[in-house]
């Protein structure tokens, strides 16, 4: 029997998958076995935007793609040209909230089957303060942060804010105008789709 290892997410739900199960590619490819909480916010059949899988932070989205590719440098050029232009409309649509002080945007290459996604993680000033959290890279707290927000009692928050920035990103004309809006057909991350709402993007 192969080694196994859980996935976890933020309201409970687990799943055991082998051990070299990339959880990028699990998620795409289950994607309606996911918690609804992590319905995309932005889908445009290659580019994602959605909620943090596993931590409870109002607001913390996650840009990633569906093909498995592992860094930006990999990326084909149009593709990254695309995420930069979603991440700078979802950094705009994080300063709706006034108690949101800073966004801090982390991009770690796994070591292991690296898939690559940025998380745009929303400091929450009343939170900070109340914690005395420190954010800067060298002396972080930023790992206790994340243990401070419970699902139970953050889920309604969860859903009203993912509810705010998918009412943006929809209103946004930049968005529009680069093809974005709607949804295109969803996608495997698997060998065999080459040609994904619009962008060319090699098979891996
Ligand atoms: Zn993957």
């Amino acid at each position: 029997m192969p080694a196994m290892r859980t996935l976890d997410f933020l309201d409970g739900t687990t799943f055991t998958v082998s051990h070299d199960t990339c959880r990028g590619c699990f998620m795409n490819d289950h994607e309606h076995e996911l918690p609804a909480i992590l319905a995309p916010v932005l889908d445009d059949g290659i580019i994602t935007v959605r909620q943090d899988a596993e931590w409870a932070v109002p607001r913390f989205m996650i840009v990633g793609i569906r093909p498995h590719l592992g860094s930006i440098g990999q990326i084909p050029l149009d593709l990254a040209h695309r995420l930069a232009t979603v991440m700078h409309v979802v950094r705009q649509a994080m300063d709706e909230f006034p108690d949101i002080c800073a966004v801090q945007t982390y991009q770690e290459e796994k070591l292991d089957r690296p898939h690559y996604h940025t998380w745009m993680l929303p400091l929450w000033k009343s939170t900070m303060d109340r914690h005395a959290i420190n954010p800067r890279i060298y002396e972080s707290s930023i790992p206790r942060y994340l243990e401070l927000f419970e699902y139970r009692h953050r889920r309604e928050a969860i859903e009203r804010c993912a509810g705010r920035i998918r009412g943006f990103l929809r209103s946004s004309d930049l968005l529009r105008r680069q093809g974005f809006l709607p949804r295109t057909p969803h996608v495997e991350s698997h060998p065999g789709s080459r040609r994904r709402g619009g962008v060319s993007v090699p098979c891996v």
